[in-house]
């Protein structure tokens, strides 16, 4: 049940970081990679991605700023803020930058979801839930608590994934209409790639979330067993 656990947090752990950095890395050198050989000649109807952002918000009656904050690493729709941060040179007309632009701005255009603009909220309630799973361990009433946690995180990572993927959606219709409906290659290799890379994020978020539910349980389980005086019950009694 231990090595169960460790590998499990391990992995999560580990997923969390691959794709958090590794999704980072592999855009920077997909980026430079398109900015030396596949730099798009769509007409973004201005100067870059920046405008290709406005023009599509303006079309959807979308009233966010553009920010070009090309320090960032990825791109942000703040809905609180009502602006989209992109993370390239306003000017870049690179497939990344226009795909960016068109993904973050759908956000914009299609709006937060169920949880996307209660951030707090989830937080707030992902909290209860390890508190839940501690005084089920130390109520002796486990997998329950595991499985009613697990429920609500999934609905809240399903909830993000099917955000992204409407939003991937459109990103990619506006890409073909700015292309004359055929994508360039890399334009069309990244669209690809956003599903299933964000399907993983979503898996890896979920396997971290139970396996810190799971250590609470175990924890409160010791606590139990430390309190009928079985230290046997140690470690993780499940
Ligand atoms: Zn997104």
């Amino acid at each position: 049940m231990q090595v169960v656990l460790i590998a499990n947090t391990l992995l999560a752990l580990l997923a969390i970081l691959l794709l958090r950095f590794g999704q980072r890395a592999a855009e920077r050198w997909f980026g430079a990679m398109s900015d030396l050989l596949a730099f798009c000649d769509g007409d973004v109807g201005g100067a870059g991605c920046r405008d290709f952002a406005l023009g599509l918000l303006r079309d959807a009656g979308v009233d966010f700023r553009v920010v070009a904050d090309p320090w960032r690493t990825g791109g942000l729709c703040d809905f609180a803020r009502r602006q989209v941060v992109l993370s390239w040179w306003p000017e870049a007309r690179t497939a990344l930058a226009l795909f960016e632009a068109a993904h973050e701005a759908g956000h914009a255009v299609l709006g937060p979801g169920l949880f996307g603009a209660r951030r707090r909220l989830v937080m707030l309630a992902a909290g209860g839930a390890f508190l839940g799973c501690l005084t089920a361990g130390i109520a002796g009433a486990g997998w329950l608590a595991l499985a009613v946690s697990c429920l609500w995180f999934g609905l809240v990572e399903g909830d993000w994934l099917r955000g992204e993927l409407r939003t991937t959606r459109f990103a990619r219709e506006k890409l073909l209409a700015l292309f004359g409906g055929e994508l360039p290659a890399v334009a069309a290799r990244r669209v690809r790639m956003d599903g299933p890379w964000k399907g993983l994020a979503a898996a890896g978020k979920l396997l971290l979330f139970a396996a810190m539910c799971w250590f609470f349980l175990g924890f409160g389980g010791l606590i139990r067993g430390v309190a009928m005086g079985a230290a046997k019950a140690f470690p993780f009694p499940l």
